[in-house]
């Protein structure tokens, strides 16, 4: 009688500390994947504007050295932020 009770509540308790990891696991990924810039004059977290991929069409006379252009903005001072991601960057 008191065996499948304990059973359920160890299977509730094993259930939310695999959900609670799991939690954890994705929120520190997301802290990683969408950590944020600071404006360098003005200390102002940046918006992101865009990645544009560099080649013969798109910012040929960097196409030697980099691979992959972000545009970052200020929304206090409007400082523009390029950032030039080297084409061997994962090597
Ligand atoms: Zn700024």
């Amino acid at each position: 009688m008191l065996l499948p009770l304990f059973a359920a509540l160890l299977a509730i308790i094993i259930y939310l500390g695999c959900a609670f990891a799991m939690y954890k696991y994705f929120l520190e990924k997301k802290q990683f994947l969408y950590e944020q810039m600071n404006c360098w004059h003005c200390n102002t977290e940046l918006i992101w504007g865009g990645d544009q991929s560099i080649s013969e069409d798109c910012l040929p006379h960097l196409q030697e050295e980099y691979s992959m252009m972000t545009n970052l903005s200020c929304p206090k001072c409007h400082s523009d932020v390029e950032v030039l991601m080297p084409k061997y960057a994962y090597d």
